[in-house]
């Protein structure tokens, strides 16, 4: 789970990172008020969404008076953002951040990451901050500073001052840089971080050294102990129907085909996909209705689906085990009856009661393909589909 920058820092400040002050903002005249509680003469305004690269964007405005805030804040809110990490339909901006505008003296990276390869937790920094750290990795690769840290030690005062002496910090700034490093390390262990991202981490003309922007990603698994972080999911940011999938305990991911897939198990899902890709298809989601599934779960799961308005015809496909293919027979029928959906429709069954669940499938009367083995499934919704094309065209 990704949140706003806003809510990282509001994080990040619980811990002990110093951060600019700013107050979030769902119109002009809240951002106005904002502004004038802040205070000082510049602020930024700054678009929340969950992207970066939000600046090069144009995001991310630099404000002198009350009009040019009221005016950034208008142009943003409401409107599309698109940045190089939304892809090309954007983001709505529903809330801004309006935040003093620092003197900024140099922007550092910082990163605290999971790292598979070292099967720990990687802390990563840069004076060459305020550019992305794909940037970075690219063109000034040595400047990276890394420190792996021991998961029953913890990070070290030792190893914090190493980066923040690496960083050619002043004897001042490398106190504070300690004492951010260890804060924001803190902040990764508590909250049940699998990334947190200072970027820029920035030192002031005037001796501070603040998080100007932070991006935080969660273990979706750790949640449910975190509920001071799940409350900060913005459901706005998310594809309604892996929203939706959630509330169901559904497993679900949107993906760009056209063939819907009601699976269960992920491996399954994941070979399944892979079949209708061979097959010469595309597959439109991955979704594992799990285990036990009853009628009403693989017709809940059947209608998510079908509401992703790309998808031309469905496959599904159950290896049961824990479920009942009678079960998932019956919800796929009254999902169809229900929703009338006229698309092709494929199904695989196998396992327990498989032959009550093709019976059903077979009383229905609904124009229900069925296969035996994977390999025909896929074979046959994709054949299905460009047959069901041809006769659209002509
Ligand atoms: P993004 O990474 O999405 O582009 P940032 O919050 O990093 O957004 O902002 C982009 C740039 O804007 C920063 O690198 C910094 O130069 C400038 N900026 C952001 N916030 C402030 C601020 N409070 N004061 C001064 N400059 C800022
Ligand atoms: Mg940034």
């Amino acid at each position: 789970m990704d949140i706003h920058e806003y809510q990282a820092k509001e994080l990040l400040a619980g811990f002990g990172v110093a951060i600019p002050r700013g107050g979030v903002a769902y119109s002009p005249e809240q951002a106005v008020y904002r502004a004038a509680e802040i205070g000082g003469a510049r602020w930024v305004v700054k678009a929340q969404i969950h992207s970066g690269a939000r600046g090069k964007a144009g995001g991310v405005k630099v404000c002198e008076s009350d009009q040019e805030v009221r005016e950034a804040a208008k142009a943003l809110l409401g409107h599309r953002l698109v940045t190089h990490q939304t892809g090309p339909e954007g983001r709505v901006v529903h809330r801004l951040y309006v935040e003093q505008a620092v003197p900024i003296e140099r922007e550092l990276y910082l990163g605290v990451v999971l790292d598979r390869k070292y099967e720990r937790i990687v802390v990563v920094a840069s004076p060459q901050g305020g550019v992305e750290i794909e940037e970075i990795v690219r063109d000034a690769p040595d400047t990276l500073l890394r420190e792996v840290i021991e998961p029953a030690v913890g990070m070290t005062a030792f190893q914090a001052r190493d980066i923040a002496f690496a960083l050619g910090l002043t004897p001042a700034q490398v106190g504070r840089m300690v004492s951010t490093l260890l804060a924001t390390h803190r902040a990764f262990r508590e909250l049940d971080a699998t990334m947190v991202e200072i970027n820029p981490l920035v030192t002031t003309t005037d001796g501070q050294l603040l998080a100007l922007d932070c991006k935080m990603t969660f273990d979706d698994n750790a949640l449910f102990r975190r509920p001071s972080v799940s409350e900060l999911r913005d459901y706005a940011e998310e594809d309604p129907r892996e929203a939706e999938a959630a509330e169901l305990g559904l497993n679900y991911v949107a993906l760009d085909g056209d063939i819907g897939c009601i699976i269960n198990g992920a491996g399954l899902a994941m070979a399944t996909m892979d079949m209708i890709e061979h097959a010469g298809g595309r597959p439109a989601n991955f979704l594992d209705v799990g285990g036990g599934a009853s009628p009403e779960r693989v017709a809940a799961a059947f209608k998510l689906v079908l509401s992703d308005p790309k998808i031309e015809a469905l496959l599904v496909n159950i290896f049961a085990g824990i479920n009942r293919c009678d079960w998932v027979a019956e919800g796929v029928v009254r999902a169809m009856r229900e929703t009338g959906v006229q698309l092709p429709l494929v199904v695989r069954l196998a396992g327990t009661n498989v032959e009550e669940g093709r019976r059903i499938l077979h009383d229905s009367g609904l124009p229900i393909a069925t296969a035996d083995t994977l390999a025909e499934a896929a074979t046959r919704v994709v054949a299905d589909l460009a047959a069901a094309r041809k006769k659209d065209e002509s």
